[in-house]
């Protein structure tokens, strides 16, 4: 399901401050080599992960579901001088291209690009988080959060991606909801009702629910 006629989605992107040479490059060779390309944040959303970060200026950032690096260079490039970016992922086919990516970026002394399960890796973790970008396996999206919520300083947000799944969260009378979609809806009511959090599902892409801590 398109969310946004595509004319009204080239104006926005048109009037949004250009996809750079490099990040053509990683969508390029994503879509060229890689499986299930789509899966690719993009230029609007990818500018909106960058300008969070400008705005919000988090130390830290955890970013789960590295993919093909593009989201990570957004938020990478969004950090002040002392800032830094963990970002996992658990495909280790991506790695070399990915380290390439970084590499090209300039900025591969803030990213920690760590290969594993997400599910593993976070505890093992120090140190609190002030911005975490959830965007791996919708499957464990509420262990994600559960595992990060304590561990987000106050003012900080916890971002995820692929809240409207689709459209898939329009559950039609009588239809049968799959798997993926289950969680995506347990996930976005829990949000809705954690008084942890303040919360606004933005419709940007696939949906994008940032909760504040507050
Ligand atoms: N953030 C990227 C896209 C991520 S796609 C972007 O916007 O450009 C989702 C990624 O999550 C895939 O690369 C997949 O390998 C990874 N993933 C899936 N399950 C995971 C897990 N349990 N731990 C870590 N990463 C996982
Ligand atoms: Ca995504």
């Amino acid at each position: 399901m398109e969310f946004i006629a595509p004319e009204l989605l080239a104006y926005c992107e048109d009037h949004s401050s250009i996809e750079d040479e490099l990040l053509q490059h990683v969508k390029r060779e994503t879509f060229a080599k890689v499986l299930m390309p789509r899966m690719l944040s993009g230029h609007l959303q990818g500018k909106t992960l960058e300008l969070l970060v400008k705005m919000l200026n988090p130390k830290t950032i955890l970013e789960i579901g590295t993919y093909t690096g593009y989201s990570g260079i957004c938020l990478a490039r969004g950090l002040g001088k002392n800032g830094k970016l963990i970002t996992l992922d658990i495909n280790d086919e991506l790695e070399k291209m990915v380290r390439v990516f970084f590499e090209k970026s300039g900025l591969s002394s803030k990213i920690d690009y760590r290969l594993g399960n997400a599910l593993d890796i976070i505890p093992k973790i120090e140190g609190n988080f002030d911005m975490v970008f959830i965007d791996a396996d919708k499957a464990n999206y509420i262990k994600y959060y559960e595992l990060v919520v304590e561990r987000v300083n106050p003012g900080g947000i916890i971002l995820a991606d692929n809240v409207l799944w689709s459209g898939k969260i329009l559950v039609e009378e009588g239809k049968k909801i799959d798997k993926d979609t289950q969680v995506i809806l347990d996930y976005n009511l829990m949000v809705q009702n954690d008084p942890r959090v303040e919360n606004v599902l933005l419709p940007i892409r696939d949906g994008l629910m940032l909760a504040k801590k507050l």
